[in-house]
């Protein structure tokens, strides 16, 4: 059976790391900030409680959470409007724009308006272009959390080096920037998408499964080689097999853990896997925001 990669833990590693930097940051009277906007949309309760949920998080971490909403009339001009008052704002230093946004508004230019020294998601076209100069410093955080799981397995380090990865999904938030990061590591990277053909024969191949397709339960055991690392970007919310009212949800994964873990070496399970890591790594671009302003000289 694989070994389950335990996200959870790793977040609770790298969340105690953080609650030394953001005290020892207020201790500079360097109290650390993240800055949200939400703009509502048709599901306004899911986004409010995450947004919510957010907040508590950074609470935790003596982290200060301000949010911004807009009504879900609001055109894109509005939102970069938004954007770029919060840009030169000396008090926001880490700021991200929460998802949906209205039906029209051009997600590239909102990404793009957002001053990169504050883009704490790494989403502005000058973040992701640096991950292929291999300066990760505001990276996309499910990319970051899908390196520091690899790295809690054999392959970490050097030894991903001219290993064969096969990343199933290439968005470009997503995908992407994993598949320049791994090149960076010098492993033998394989970008997959849904016209790849006769995927599960290259996924066979390869040490490690990224699967980022955001298709349930799309890697089954037959896609992977024995031994071979397996990690699950994927989130669905799926009924529970035999609940009779069909109310009831659960999560999973583009990874089919269950036959997939009678095959793999090791598995980031769903829930408890990326989503975690994830989160924290949104906490630690917020915590290098804030402590790279603080060593920029005051204005
Ligand atoms: P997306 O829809 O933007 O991109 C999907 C990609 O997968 C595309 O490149 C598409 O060609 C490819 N694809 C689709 N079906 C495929 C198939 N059958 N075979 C091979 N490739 C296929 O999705 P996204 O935003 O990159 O998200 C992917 C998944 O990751 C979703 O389930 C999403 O919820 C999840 N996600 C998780 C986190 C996290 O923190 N864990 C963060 C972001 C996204």
């Amino acid at each position: 059976m694989a070994t389950l990669i335990d996200g959870s833990a790793v977040a609770a590693r790298i969340r105690q790391n953080l609650r030394a930097r953001v005290d020892a940051l207020a201790a500079q009277n360097r109290p650390v900030r993240l800055d949200a906007i939400l703009v509502s949309s048709a599901d306004e309760t899911a986004a409010h409680v995450y947004a919510q949920n957010q907040a508590r998080t950074c609470k935790s971490l003596g982290i200060d959470y301000a949010l911004h909403e807009l009504p879900a009339v609001a055109s894109q001009r509005e939102i970069v409007q938004l954007i770029r008052r919060l840009n030169t704002d000396p008090n926001v230093h880490a700021l991200m724009v929460h998802m949906p946004l209205p039906p029209g508004v051009d997600i590239y230019t909102v990404r793009a308006a957002i001053d990169p020294a504050k883009d704490v998601e790494g989403v502005s076209p000058a973040n992701i272009g640096a991950i292929v100069y291999e300066h990760t410093s505001l990276a996309p955080c499910t990319a970051l959390a899908v390196m520091r799981l690899i790295d809690e397995t054999p392959l970490a380090g050097d030894a991903i080096k001219g290993k064969r990865v096969v990343i199933v999904g290439a968005s470009d938030i997503v995908g992407k920037p994993i598949a320049a990061m791994l090149m960076g590591r010098e492993a033998t990277v394989m970008s997959c998408n849904k016209f790849t053909d006769d995927l599960p024969a290259l996924a066979r191949e390869a040490e490690i499964v990224v699967a980022a397709a955001g298709v349930a339960h799309l890697v089954t055991a037959d896609w992977v080689k024995p031994g071979a690392v397996v990690v699950d970007v994927g989130i669905h919310r799926v009924p529970v097999t035999g609940d009779p009212t069909g109310v009831k949800l659960r999560t999973v994964g583009d990874v089919d853990a269950d036959s997939v873990s009678t095959v793999a070496g090791w598995l980031s399970p769903v829930p408890g896997g990326v989503g975690p890591v994830t989160v924290a790594m949104l906490l630690a671009n917020v915590v290098a925001a804030a402590a790279t302003a603080a060593a920029a000289p005051d204005e």
